[in-house]
């Protein structure tokens, strides 16, 4: 069996984001990058499977600039064996991403591709449904549990109300939920041993297909200041307050 796993370079989520002084979006220059954490779920998932049996290769791509090439280390020191770098300087928007990852999946035929179910940064949630509607493949999202049997795997899904069970066949998609996994930390040894790990390099242009942006960003504000919290002597006070101040109950 065969895993792809898509994972996408972002700012680090323990850093706070500021947007950039002409509105145009967040700024990302000399940030620290991390791999996205949803993502980090995914390849967690496939490492655990391997580990498990029945997983011959974990194959890892990104696609975004060069040094994406750090975000797919990580993936292979967390125990993926192979990256891909699809490399293009272009803002990568879902559909451009699910359009080059479909031509990955068609060339390497994974039985599973485990994507993360949003990225942090655009908070789109979007990739991995358009793929598995690219590919014609089922999909699964926000899956909390993956137990794979044969040619099909039954699957948890986090949904609003609890849980879904739900039975899909293989080829397929799925989108990892927050509860799938807790990712293992990535040990120095095993960062050494990933750079022995082959990696691939692919320029998005020479693949043939239209990656350009569609959305334009028009406008990105900082979330207005919050005021100073006022200290209460007692519920008494709070009741008046939310009644006559805040005029809410
Ligand atoms: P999104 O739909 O943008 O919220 O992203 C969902 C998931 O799609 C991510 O967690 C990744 O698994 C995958 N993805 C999105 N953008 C990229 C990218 N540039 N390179 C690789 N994978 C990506």
């Amino acid at each position: 069996m065969k895993i792809l796993v898509p994972v996408k370079r972002v700012v680090d989520p323990n850093i706070k984001a500021r947007v950039k002084a002409d509105g145009t979006g967040v700024e990302t220059a000399n940030l620290k990058m991390a791999i996205n954490p949803f993502c980090e779920i995914a390849v967690e998932q496939a490492v655990r499977m391997k580990e498990e049996g029945g997983v011959d290769e974990i194959v890892v791509v990104s696609i975004g600039v060069t040094q994406c090439t750090e975000t797919i280390r990580t993936a292979l020191a967390m125990g993926a064996d192979r990256g891909i770098l699809v490399e293009t300087t272009l803002e990568m928007q879902p559909l451009a991403v699910a359009k080059i990852l479909k031509l990955i999946a068609e060339k390497e035929k994974p039985d599973l591709v485990i994507v993360g179910k949003q990225a942090i940064d655009d908070d789109c949630n979007q990739t991995g449904q358009m793929l598995s509607a690219l590919l014609g493949w089922p999909q699964a999202t926000f899956v909390s549990k993956i137990a794979v049997a044969g040619d099909h795997a039954d699957i948890t899904r986090e949904v609003d109300g609890g849980l879904e069970k739900l039975t899909v066949k293989l080829p397929a998609v799925m989108t990892t939920d927050l509860r799938l996994n807790e990712p293992r930390y990535v040990t120095l040894p095993n960062i050494m041993k990933s750079k022995k790990k082959p990696l691939e390099n692919v320029k998005a242009d020479t693949l043939g297909i239209d990656i350009a942006p569609r959305l334009t960003t028009l406008n990105v504000k900082e979330p207005p200041q919050r005021g100073a919290g006022v200290k209460l002597a007692d519920v008494a006070e709070l009741v008046n307050k939310l009644k006559n101040e805040a005029k809410v109950i």
